[in-house]
């Protein structure tokens, strides 16, 4: 079998002062026709990344309201890892195209996951490419299937979308973040695609309230002089989220304001060969410099460490050049904090340029931004005051339950 993922309880009314009663009393209305229906979420992972945040917060809310839900975890080798993370590179827009080789690679897996996933299930959902192929071999596992895309499908290596489009045409549904991922091969117009953003868990160790004093107390545990201005990313080590471009802005904003710092925030996850390398070669850009922190969960920062970091920050940045959503963008916004980001794929649906944030295309922009920011702190506040709004109306995780509710009442 493949391996289950334990996601303990959450209670959905705990969210009612968050979301407010509206909304939840639509979820309950919705919730009430689908009563033990048996849901199945398949992914790559379970540690690292946005699939595995959501699928945390989503799947015990999936069941408090009255739904089976589940979620296996595929398995992997290093070598299906290495193709999947080449073939994720390529749906992003990378130029190298897999191997015919590397194709065989990802099929073996596949089928090889396909025939340990149990059957039975009322919906199968499969969150990224990776699974994506399990369900040609196995189509009677599940009544109905939703494959779930979670990157930026806005400019992608032709080669690598010809090969999933037959893949995942044969889902009942696809759900994309954006309009503008759907393949135009898989037709705009098609009748199961649907667009649903993702959401963030208010209440999760990650993002519920943290007061200054605490933030402060775990970022100096950090050695982070927590009276000096602080510029922060929180990402994966992966040249998609451009921490080196992260670098350059500080450097500049530094000439100005020789007293900042930045700290680069960077799990790593265990189905990313290319990751090691990434933060090894970020390290060395950095150059040694005492005022530029770069840490991971190897570090034993965790949620609330990030919590912490994104809570203290005077500036905190996001600045991908491909990016599906970015979690980190509603995380920031949602602690209120002064935020900018690259102006690619989910994040503008977050930020509005100069009103909940600032959007960027350069590592110059960014960093005339950030001493915008931090020279004028009621500007910083009024930004981040908005973006706290605009997160709580759109992108809090029971907006996501709905909207998952209602594909499923459309049996
Ligand atoms: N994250 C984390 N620790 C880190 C780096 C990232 O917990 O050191 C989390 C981050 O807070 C966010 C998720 O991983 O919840 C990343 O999701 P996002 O959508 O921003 O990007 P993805 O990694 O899926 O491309």
């Amino acid at each position: 079998m493949l391996q289950p993922i334990a996601v303990g309880q959450k209670s959905l009314a705990g969210y009612t002062h968050l979301a407010g009663r509206p909304l939840i009393a639509e979820i309950k209305e919705l919730a009430e026709g689908l009563e033990g229906l048996r849901v199945l979420h398949v992914s790559a992972t379970a540690f690292g990344g946005g699939v595995s945040e959501i699928l945390y917060t989503l799947i015990p809310l999936m069941n408090d309201v009255g739904i089976e839900a589940e979620w296996q975890v595929m398995l992997g080798r290093e070598e299906f890892y290495n193709v999947t993370k080449r073939l994720h590179n390529a749906l992003q827009g990378n130029p190298d195209e897999l191997s015919a080789d590397e194709w065989k690679v990802f099929d073996r897996y596949n089928a090889m996951n396909a025939t340990e996933i149990t059957g039975g299930w009322d919906v199968i959902i499969v969150h990224d490419p990776q699974p994506a192929g399990v369900r040609r071999h196995v189509p009677e596992k599940g009544a109905r299937w939703i494959w779930r895309c979670h990157i930026d499908l806005s400019s992608p290596n032709e080669s690598a979308v010809e090969h999933m489009v037959p893949l995942i045409g044969e889902y009942d549904n696809t759900v994309f973040h954006l309009q503008d991922y759907v393949p135009a091969a898989l037709g705009a117009g098609r009748d199961g695609v649907r667009i649903v953003p993702p959401a963030i868990d208010p209440l999760s160790p990650k993002n519920m309230a943290l007061s200054p004093e605490d933030a402060s107390f775990v970022c100096d545990q950090f050695g982070i002089d927590v009276d000096r201005p602080l510029m922060c990313q929180v990402s994966r080590f992966d040249p998609w989220k451009d921490p080196m471009g992260v670098i350059d802005a500080y450097r500049v904003v530094k000439r100005d304001l020789p007293e900042v710092q930045l700290a680069l925030v960077g799990s790593m996850a265990l189905d990313d060969p290319e990751g090691w390398e990434f933060f090894n070669t970020t390290m060395a850009y950095a150059d040694g410099d005492p005022d530029v922190h770069i840490l991971n969960n190897f570090n034993n920062v965790g949620a609330i460490e990030v919590n912490a970091f994104q809570s203290q920050a005077d500036v905190v940045i996001q600045k991908s050049t491909r990016e599906g959503f970015g979690l980190t963008v509603s995380e920031a916004l949602w602690k209120a904090r002064p935020f900018i980001g690259g102006d690619v794929g989910g994040i503008p649906l977050q930020v509005e340029d100069g009103e909940t944030g600032f959007l960027v295309s350069s590592p110059e922009d960014c960093a005339d931004r950030s001493l915008r920011i931090l020279r004028e702190p009621d500007l910083g506040k009024q930004l981040g005051r908005s973006g706290k709004e605009h997160v709580r109306r759109n992108f809090l995780t029971p907006r996501l339950l709905r909207d998952w509710l209602r594909i499923f009442q459309e049996r």
